[in-house]
């Protein structure tokens, strides 16, 4: 693997893992945001029911007239209203409860049980009690230019508290309280509030947040870790078929040494450095004698065992720093670097001795084939940078060698 292999691997994997995160980032703030958005419609939806139904509950006793009920001990008869009192002939005392008396402690009881709150207001109030604040007011004159509703959410005492208010229309039932304050039907009169406490909800969403926000650490952590797993698993695979193929681009299919075109390629390199250098290199052609009749005799399988047992043997002959390889069908090539020619023509003896001892053994042990070869030695020459040209030398001194018996070195200087 090359230095920059590593480092593209690492910059494709913190790329990848960083469109991760935006992509899951994204995908848990948008869940958030619409969590916190539903909470918010849910808390609006609670707050218009609740002003429905006071709505509703005030239409009922303004249809009434106003309810009557038992004057109990402390009870307070409404000063807003003329003669809010009545005695029944065996003494009971009653007092007349109207729709705004009625909103007012509806609201008191609500905000004894849960927190919540209704407050009836106007522009023009009949009981100051009912004075709008800053947020009512502000919504009011916002119903006066055609505005249906109006929330906000805003702290009370240090806590949320969302405030929806709408406005109360004026019907022919309320004229009988409020006509003197010139309102007619269809005029909008003033609005209900209604206040409702939201921190328990807003702690339950924080709750939720917390929770998405941990899933979402574990869930991108786990795909990170899988992903960084899974790449650094395909790079190795890759790295082990890309040194497979690489080795099968150099090797020759049959023997495993080098092939000719990648043996041609280290012969130029080698005579190119012998010559910067100054270093001597000898350059051995070899040809198997009479193969042919081996290939008759025992078949062409038997012939390519004598091919792969040989070329192991000459490979355990030769020092680490000299190159065999295969140029031709029965045809070999060592490539001697640093080696003079005494040195190389003792090399080359003993190639040809462990040949002609070699007993290569066939049909699963039972026969063995013994084979010599012929070799031509040439030395690389002054300013010479040619590898046909040291190969040409080395042909005609295998032919020499083939010409003179067989099973011989020859040299051609
Ligand atoms: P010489 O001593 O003159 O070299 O005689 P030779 O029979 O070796 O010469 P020749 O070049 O006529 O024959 C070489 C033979 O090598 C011919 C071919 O069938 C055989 N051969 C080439 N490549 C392979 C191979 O991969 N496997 C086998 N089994 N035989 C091969
Ligand atoms: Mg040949
Ligand atoms: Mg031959």
């Amino acid at each position: 693997m090359t230095s920059a292999q590593p480092n593209n691997i690492r910059f494709s994997l913190v790329i990848i893992i960083l469109v991760l995160l935006i992509f899951l980032g994204g995908i848990f703030l948008g869940l958030a945001i619409r969590t916190r958005t539903l909470l918010h419609e849910t808390i609006l939806s609670q707050a218009r029911s609740h002003f429905q139904n006071i709505v509703l509950t005030r239409s009922w006793n303004a249809q009434q007239g106003g309810v009557y009920v038992r004057k109990t001990k402390g009870m307070e008869s409404n000063p807003y209203l003329e003669n809010p009192d009545i005695v029944t002939r065996d003494g009971q005392v009653y007092t007349k409860k109207n729709p705004a008396l009625m909103t007012r402690e509806i609201s008191e009881l609500a905000a004894q049980k849960d927190g919540m709150r209704f407050h009836i207001t106007s522009l023009k109030p009949l009981n100051p009690d009912n004075r709008a604040d800053p947020f009512e007011t502000a919504a009011l004159q916002a119903f006066e230019n055609g505005k249906q509703e109006v929330s906000q959410l805003v702290e009370r005492d240090g806590r949320p508290v969302l405030r929806y208010m709408a406005p109360l229309v004026t019907t022919s039932d309320c004229l009988d309280c409020h006509r003197q304050q010139g309102y007619q039907v269809g005029d909008i009169r003033g609005g209900i509030s209604v206040s409702i406490p939201i921190q328990e909800l807003q702690q339950q969403l924080q709750r939720n947040m917390l929770a998405i926000g941990l899933y979402g650490i574990v869930v991108t952590l786990a795909l990170v870790v899988t992903i960084y797993l899974l790449i650094v698993r395909m790079v190795r695979l890759l790295n082990q078929a890309r040194a497979t193929v690489e080795k099968l681009a150099v090797s020759d299919g049959l023997t495993g040494i080098y092939n000719r075109r990648h043996g041609m390629e280290l012969l130029t390199i080698e005579l190119s450095k012998a010559q910067r250098l100054g270093h001597p290199l000898c350059c051995l052609l070899i040809d198997i004698d009479y193969f042919k009749q081996i290939n008759d005799s025992y078949g062409h399988a038997a012939g390519d065992q004598v091919l792969i047992g040989l070329t192991a043997e000459l490979q355990k002959e030769l020092r680490r720093y000299d190159i065999l390889f295969r140029y031709g069908g029965e045809e070999f090539v060592v490539i001697f670097p640093g080696q003079g020619l005494a040195d190389a023509r003792g090399c080359a003896e003993r190639l040809r001795q462990a040949c002609a001892d070699l007993q290569v053994p066939i049909d699963t042990g039972k026969q063995s084939i013994q084979v010599t070869l012929s070799g031509g030695l040439t030395a690389l020459r002054e300013g010479e940078d040619s590898s046909e040209a040291i190969l040409k030398r080395a042909d005609i001194a295998l032919y020499q060698a083939k010409d003179g018996g067989r099973n011989r070195i020859n040299e051609m200087l």
